[in-house]
Order: C-alpha cells, then structure tokens, then sequence
C-alpha cells in the first residue's frame, strides 16, 4: 500500500512540475482586450485615462488607445533609451 501512495505523490509532483509550473510561468495575464472597431482619438484618450493603471506592454485596450493617441499627434511615444 505505501508504494501506491509513493507512486501518487510521484506523479503529483511531476505534474507539478511540468504541467502547472510551465503554465503559470508562461500565461501572461490578460489584461482589457482590444475594441472590435479601432478608438476615435476622443474614445482612446477616455480609455488611456480609464486604464492608468494598466501595462501598455500587458493591456492590448491600453495599447491600441495609445496607438490611436500617437496617431492623432496627440501624444508622443518616449523615446527608447539609448545603449
Ligand atoms: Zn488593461
């Protein structure tokens, strides 16, 4: 009987490891996702402040509002820092 349970927690460990850790580590959590129809100008500068807290990197909404934004010239993206 001890060797059914070492067995169990065996396989529950190496379920652990390649099933659920490889999961967490790679499902990067979604954010807001993106409008059907691209944002009016006016539309992304409501979502860019609606979202302020999101990640532009994490958020496709927050994105596509930024793009949008850029687009328009009513903002700048910051420029990439430079090696
Ligand atoms: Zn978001």
């Amino acid at each position: 009987m001890e060797i059914f349970w070492t067995g169990v927690a065996t396989i529950a460990v190496l379920l652990i490891i390649f099933v659920v850790l490889p999961a967490m580590i790679d499902s990067p959590t979604k954010c807001h996702e993106p409008p059907l129809v691209r944002y009016t100008p006016e539309q992304a500068h409501r979502v860019t402040q609606k979202l302020k807290n999101c990640d532009v990197g994490m958020c496709e909404a927050k994105a596509c509002a930024f793009r949008t934004l850029c687009q328009a010239g009513r903002t700048v993206p910051a420029p990439m820092a430079k090696w």
